[in-house]
């Protein structure tokens, strides 16, 4: 009888260890997509910093200015700003 009752006990440990395991690699899995998804940096949303508006990176003109990368939403934004900043 004490048997029987020991193999219940172990039985229902094992099934409670494999739901809980699952959960959990379910939940880190969740996590980890929420996590990986702003990494995708082509798409974030950066301020022109001629005009001011927001578009997306990858969308945008680069310049490198005074060794940062700047973006611009357009060839002319770019022009002007380096029109702006290039005369002394
Ligand atoms: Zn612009």
């Amino acid at each position: 009888m004490a048997m029987r009752l020991l193999i219940y006990i172990i039985l229902g440990y094992l099934i409670y260890r494999m739901v809980r395991t699952w959960a959990l690699s379910r939940n880190q899995q969740k996590v980890h997509k929420t996590d990986t998804q702003p990494l995708q940096a082509d798409d974030v949303m950066i301020q022109d910093p001629q005009c001011g508006i927001y578009f997306a990176r990858r969308d945008g003109v680069s310049l490198t200015h005074e060794g940062r990368t700047l973006y611009f939403c357009s060839e002319s934004c770019k022009e002007k700003f380096l029109e702006k900043h290039t005369h002394n």
